[in-house]
Formats: structure tokens, C-alpha cells, sequence
């Protein structure tokens, strides 16, 4: 049976912690090295319900997408509005559960978080957004530009996407002419909109990443190209754990580990709710108490 640090040294080649960005928090955040592992699961975020999963399922190693401390503390104590991670880390330990975060490094490795958000959308990656010059293969790096195997409006693009990403309550976003001609999209798992300069240099019809904000949305909107389509920043990262844990299972098969893999299923997005709109387009709803005919009027002085 492998140990902690033997799956790490493994994960470590898959997504090797040098290509991580310079303020991340990749690596072991707890587990003893030499612990033995069986089961894995991988999850993208290091909340309470994902610890309490990994527990429940006796696995020796979790896996997430994202940092648990990202910038550092002096204390692991379960108090204070951070005291959520101080559980976790205990949790962890007293179950003998060991954390290993691939965040960043898994961003720009080939495959990437990227490349596995593009396969779940069912498109055909010809490269990376942002290439990673230290890679002569030109295979890795942030983002991925994409092609489709035949056109699709932005509607039936969206639609595709919202079928292909993990249901969150929010669903997906999107900016652009529904009837417009789809052929090629960069994608980007997580927070996109700091890439607009390079989408735009791509020149792709559509880029789908998730958190974009008002002002580079609506920039791009008034530039014309690309459209936008925004997911759910968890649903955008999911994809990932599928592809890193069938890239375990290889690496078990061939080293003969036998271990047991697992993809949490919890929906850790934050946003549980959507309330469509329901007042009339660009209008503000009446407050209910106030609203008699006598008493409101709109902007244009039309009785209401
Ligand atoms: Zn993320």
C-alpha cells in the first residue's frame, strides 16, 4: 500500500508545485508522509461538509482545488469567523485524514483545470490561453482556446455548457446575441476576467469562465466579441476532479496500488438561491405597501 508521501510524489508530476503561483498555497496542509493511503477523494473546496464526506468514506487522503490557509495564520484553533478551517485541520488530523491542495499548479499543467472544463463542455482544446513559455510542448499554461466540432448559436452553446457543468442554484449567466454563430471558445475554470486582454487576442467567439464582474462584462459587451458565458466558479473547477482522479487510478493501476478513488458530489458554490426577476424590464418593483395607483407614478409620469 502506498504511503502519503509516495500519492504525493505522483500528484506532484500531474501538477508539479514550481508552475503554482507565486502567492499560492499548494502542497500537504496536513497528514503524516508516511501514512498509509487507500482512499482518496478529491473535491474542489475544503469546507466542513467536504472534510465530514472524506471521513465518512474513510479515506486517507482529500484532495481539493483550492487552498484551505491561503495567506497564512499564526493559529489552527477552531474559533473566530475563520474557526471553520481550525476545524477542518482538526477533523482531518483526528481521523488521520491527510490535505493535499493543487490549486494554481493544477491551473497551468497539461491536463489542467482547463482542459478538463472544455471536455466536459465537449470541446476540442487546440492550446493554451496564456502559454506557460517554460513549456516547449506549448501545452501548458492558463486557460485553454477551444474549437467546436460544428457551429452552434451562443443559445445552444449556453445550453450546452448548462448541461455539461454540475447544477448550482444560480445556473449560468450569459452576454451576447443568442443567434450568434459559435465556433470557437476559451475557457477558463475559476475567476476569468482577468484574461479579457488575452480572450479578445484569441479572437474566439464566446469566453466561458466564471465570477466575471460588471465593468469587464460589460467592456467586452461593448466591444462586441467575445459573448459571455458565466458559470458557477465551483461548477467551472468540478471537471477537474474527475479528470485528477482518473489520473490517480492510472497511476494506481500501473504501480499496482489498488487504491479506491473517490469525486465529491457536495455542491460547496456558495450561492444556494436565485430569485428571477419578476418586475417589468428596467423598472423597479413597487414596494407592495406603497403602491396605489394615486400615490406612485414611473419616471415618465404615467399613472401606473
Ligand atoms: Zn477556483
Amino acid at each position: 500500500m502506498p504511503t502519503v508521501s509516495d500519492v504525493l510524489a505522483a500528484l506532484d508530476a500531474l501538477w508539479p508545485p514550481e508552475l503554482a503561483e507565486s502567492w499560492d498555497a499548494v502542497g500537504l496542509v496536513c497528514g503524516d508522509p508516511a501514512a498509509e493511503v487507500s482512499r482518496v477523494l478529491f473535491a474542489v473546496d475544503p469546507v466542513p461538509e467536504v472534510a465530514d464526506e472524506a471521513v465518512r468514506l474513510g479515506a486517507d487522503l482529500l484532495v481539493t482545488h483550492h487552498p484551505l490557509y491561503l495567506r497564512g495564520t499564526t493559529t489552527v484553533a477552531p474559533l473566530g469567523p475563520a474557526g471553520f478551517k481550525g476545524r477542518v485541520v482538526h477533523e482531518l488530523i483526528r481521523n488521520d485524514v491527510a490535505l493535499l491542495v493543487a490549486h494554481t499548479n493544477a491551473d497551468r499543467a497539461d491536463p489542467g483545470v482547463s482542459d478538463a472544463l472544455a471536455a466536459a463542455v465537449d470541446l476540442r482544446v487546440t492550446g493554451p490561453l496564456v502559454p506557460d513559455p517554460s513549456d516547449p510542448a506549448g501545452r501548458r499554461g492558463l486557460g485553454r482556446v477551444c474549437e467546436l466540432d460544428a457551429p452552434l448559436t451562443l443559445a445552444e452553446f449556453a445550453a450546452r455548457a448548462a448541461h455539461g457543468l454540475p447544477a448550482t442554484a444560480a445556473g449560468l449567466r450569459v452576454a451576447g446575441d443568442p443567434d450568434a454563430e459559435v465556433r470557437t471558445v476559451a475557457v477558463c475554470g475559476g475567476s476569468g476576467d482577468s484574461l479579457f486582454d488575452e480572450v479578445r487576442a484569441a479572437g474566439v467567439d464566446v469566453f466561458l469562465t466564471a465570477d466575471l464582474r460588471h465593468h469587464p462584462a460589460s467592456e467586452a459587451r461593448l466591444a462586441g466579441r467575445p459573448a459571455l458565458v458565466d458559470a458557477a466558479h465551483w461548477a467551472t473547477e468540478w471537471p477537474w476532479c474527475e479528470q485528477a482522479a482518473g489520473q490517480l487510478d492510472e497511476i494506481s493501476d500501473r504501480h499496482g496500488w489498488a487504491l479506491r478513488t473517490h469525486v465529491s458530489r457536495t455542491v460547496t458554490d456558495p450561492w444556494t438561491g436565485h430569485a428571477p426577476s419578476t418586475s417589468p424590464a428596467g423598472e423597479p418593483a413597487a414596494p407592495a405597501a406603497a403602491a396605489t395607483p394615486s400615490s406612485r407614478s414611473t419616471s415618465s409620469g404615467a399613472p401606473r
